[in-house]
């Protein structure tokens, strides 16, 4: 199903989704097999060998997720942590990285645990001013890895500035878009060269499995991403690629609700005495609200905010809900609300959280798609 023609909504539901041709089943077969018979040595079903290198099932989730990114190819992983490492895996030993400083926690680990031991080099800015990233650029950078909305402090950067930037360079632009998804945020759009997902967020969306996703346009990096899918093999089962294509058929719907939740949420936050400040870049008081409003339809599920006190105060909070299930991980149908700090960021240096204002009483929620007005009343019970 083409690209151009058809609008998001129809693309969710049927990109990729093709009837079965064998017996009409509306929704894509199970392909529960390792391996495929051949009709002789060599000569495949298709291009089924072996299900590592591809698979029917998984084939469809990564032709359904490219059709929503508006790129050409997509590649599933066994998670959204994978999908980023092959993306690492593309450079070499003395390949220079320029990452965005409010990380996922785990983007960080990645870099700084495993790819510098191999000899990866990587400099942390902060991408708000994209000066910074052309200030940081070396004749040996290879990559400019960001995300925006950046989590949990949810500043917005510029993807098409960046691309501008780095395109002189030929540095190649990857956007780890998990927060906004493509409903809400196309990054090839904006000339970035690689769409990074854990689809363990929104795309899948309720909580019940791990799972991550390439999109790119350019074929000559679709095969070198794919060629780190099957050789290294961090692939995702059947089931879980199954579950996310029935999930992805109600992404539109799902992040409608998300969005006028959290909205709706920042707004309650935003007037009460015991909040200091709430990060939401849908607020008009976000610095840059006006680049949310032109780079994305819509200002997505997650809300940060700092309450007024101390760690014990924001103890206090999390232990108090009822309806946001204290909990790491986002992007599922329920609330959850966390604490950066110790919970999703503690592999960040201390004092790199404390720069960035990752500190003690900053709580971040992921609005699920319950009724407003009792997620309200929950956080306004718990503030008391
Ligand atoms: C969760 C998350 C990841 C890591 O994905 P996993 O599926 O947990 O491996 C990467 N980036 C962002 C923004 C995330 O929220």
């Amino acid at each position: 199903m083409g690209n151009d023609k058809y609008k998001f909504g129809t693309l969710a539901i049927h990109a990729g989704q093709a009837p079965d041709p064998k017996y009409g089943a509306i929704n894509v077969p199970i392909y529960q097999t390792s391996t495929y018979v051949q009709k002789s040595p060599g000569q495949f079903f298709e291009n089924y060998d072996y299900s590592r290198v591809n698979n029917p099932t998984r084939e469809a989730l990564e032709k359904n997720i490219a059709a929503l990114e508006g790129g050409r190819r997509g590649l599933a992983f066994s998670s959204g942590l994978s999908a980023i490492a092959a993306i690492f895996q593309q450079l070499k030993a003395g390949d220079h990285i320029v990452l965005c400083d409010d990380v996922y926690g785990g983007t960080y680990r990645l870099l700084n645990m495993f790819f510098k031991k191999f000899g990866l080099e990587f400099t942390v800015v902060d991408m708000t001013e994209p000066e910074n990233v052309k200030k940081a650029i070396r004749d040996n950078t290879k990559l400019v890895f960001l995300e925006t909305p950046t989590n949990p402090l949810l500043k917005i950067i510029d993807i098409r500035r960046i691309s501008e930037v780095t395109r002189e360079r030929g540095v190649l632009v990857a956007v780890d878009n998990t927060f906004a998804t493509p409903y809400l945020q196309r990054p090839l759009e904006f000339g970035a060269d690689i769409v990074a997902h854990s689809t363990t967020k929104y795309l899948a969306g309720h909580s019940d499995l791990v799972g991550g996703m390439l999109v790119v346009n350019d074929d000559k990096l679709a095969e070198g991403l794919h060629l780190a899918q099957y050789a290294i093999g961090a692939v995702p089962g059947v089931m879980d690629c199954y579950l996310t294509l029935r999930s992805t058929k109600t992404l539109h719907l799902r992040m409608d609700r998300h969005c006028r939740n959290a909205e709706a949420v920042a707004n309650f936050l935003a007037e009460h005495p015991k909040v200091e400040k709430v990060l939401y870049p849908g607020l008009e008081s976000h610095p840059q609200h006006s680049l949310a409003k032109e780079q994305m339809s819509n200002y997505g599920g997650m809300v940060s905010f700092y309450i007024k006190g101390t760690l014990a105060d924001a103890r206090r909070f999390l232990e108090r809900t009822r309806i946001f299930s204290l909990a790491e991980s986002l992007g599922g149908v329920e609330s959850l609300v966390e604490h950066p700090a110790i919970m999703t960021h503690a592999s960040v240096p201390e004092d790199q959280r404390n720069a960035l204002g990752i500190s003690d009483t900053l709580i971040r929620l992921s609005v699920g798609v319950e009724d407003s007005e009792d997620l309200i009343s929950d956080l306004k019970e718990a503030l008391e």
